[in-house]
């Protein structure tokens, strides 16, 4: 059920007739990880109270794709839409291309992911979604809180700009362009992305991870300049951008209104950005916990991981001129199946894998913190 509020409205519920409810569950924010959360919950049967999703801005999630990699168990759950075995990796003189036995890089919209959701939740009576931003912490039995976390808590940012070409014949390119044309820039790195949507549809995103946000003009400056010089601009036509800056650790703690969740909960990997796959498994589990024990706790990532992501997070602030050779040695050593668990950090093996196929001399120095014997 999709109920409209006042915007801007707070929790207090004085005039809809349910001042003396509090709800089982409120969810803060609607985006990714609040709507996996409710609509994990609305698959769930009938739940132990009322469920509330206030989220301002529906569509937002439609000028958003979200890729992953996945095998064949983990489909029917994360859903990609469109998919490839193939993926590369270059800089101006060094390219790797991987070709995944087990692993497919998947990518499903935002649009999709908002049509699916809402049609769980429109079909349970329990939960509804209000058109809302909240101010206060809401009053329910669980909270939980998907909120953006200011960009000034983040340790390095990854900043990207992506225009989305409809072309009028197909583009003939099934690899996907994972990080390409990666070079130092001032304050870290860049990379440009390509990522077929279908055999007419191409997305063409320059990416920074970076000490300091970048500017979005300039990224899509970038993504016009790339595209005029591989394709025949009379062929093609923008049909979408999307821009974002995701945090890339943070330097502290936000305070959180209940159990943050989504990339405020740390469900987006601090050296990649990647969350999508972590964010719906996740929420999955919560739901569940909710129902079976009317409790949760909430998402840590392993130790180990938070440990390795800082390291290679230290080495793009400190050398950013040896990443992009660090990460085509590393993804040369790997096989691909071993890069795309990594990439998804599924179990403490894929760290392993990592670490054999690092370069030595680079993450002996990174981890004496002796950045200037690289
Ligand atoms: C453009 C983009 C592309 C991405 N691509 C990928 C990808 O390809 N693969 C991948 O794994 N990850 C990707 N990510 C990273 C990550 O998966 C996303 O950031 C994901 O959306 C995080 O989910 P979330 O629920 O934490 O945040 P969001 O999806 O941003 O949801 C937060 C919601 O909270 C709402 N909100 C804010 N304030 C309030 C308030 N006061 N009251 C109520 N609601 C409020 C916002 O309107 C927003 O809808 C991408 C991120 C972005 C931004």
């Amino acid at each position: 059920m999709t109920r409209n509020y006042t915007e801007d409205s707070t929790p207090d519920r004085g005039s809809t007739g349910l001042e003396n409810m509090v709800p089982w569950v409120h969810i803060v924010g609607g985006g990714l990880s609040g709507l996996s959360l409710a609509s994990s919950l609305a698959r769930l049967g009938r739940l132990p109270g009322e469920v509330i999703v206030s989220e301002p801005n529906l569509d937002a999630l439609v000028s958003k794709t979200f890729s992953f990699w996945f095998d064949a168990t983990e489909q029917e759950f994360l859903k990609p839409e469109f998919s490839s075995d193939t993926w590369t990796l270059g800089t101006d003189n060094l390219q790797v291309t991987h070709q995944g036995s087990s692993f497919r890089y998947g990518t499903r919209t935002g649009r999709n992911v908002l049509e699916q959701a809402l049609r769980a939740i429109d079909h349970h009576p329990q939960i509804s979604v209000v058109e809302e931003a909240v101010h206060v912490q809401p009053k329910a039995l669980h909270c939980f809180d998907s909120r953006p976390c200011n960009i000034d808590s983040f340790q390095l940012t990854q900043s990207f700009a992506g225009t989305e070409v409809l072309f009028d014949q197909p583009h003939g390119i099934s690899q996907i362009g994972l990080m390409n044309e990666m070079q130092r820039i001032t304050n870290g790195i860049r990379f440009v992305y390509t990522l077929p949507l279908g055999s007419h549809r191409l997305l063409v995103e320059h990416t920074d991870f970076t000490t300091v946000p970048s500017d979005f003009s300039t990224l899509k400056d970038l993504n016009s300049r790339y595209l005029e010089q591989h394709f025949d601009v009379s062929r093609f036509r923008s049909i979408r951008m999307e821009a974002a800056h995701i945090p890339m650790g943070f330097k502290h703690q936000s305070i959180n209104w209940g159990t943050p969740i989504g990339a405020r909960g740390g469900m987006t990997r601090d050296a990649t950005g990647y969350g999508y796959r972590t964010i719906r498994f996740a929420c999955h589990k919560i739901a569940k916990d909710l129902v079976k024990y009317n409790s949760t706790k909430p998402y840590r990532q392993l130790k180990m991981t938070t440990w390795a992501d800082q390291l290679f997070l230290n080495l793009i602030k400190q050398r950013p001129d040896v990443i992009p050779k660090t990460l085509i040695q590393m993804a040369n050593k790997m096989s691909p199946d071993q890069f795309a668990q990594f990439m998804m950090m599924r179990s403490p093996t894929d760290l392993i894998h990592m670490f054999r196929a690092a370069p030595v001399k680079s993450f002996t120095c990174a981890l004496l913190g002796r950045y200037q014997w690289i």
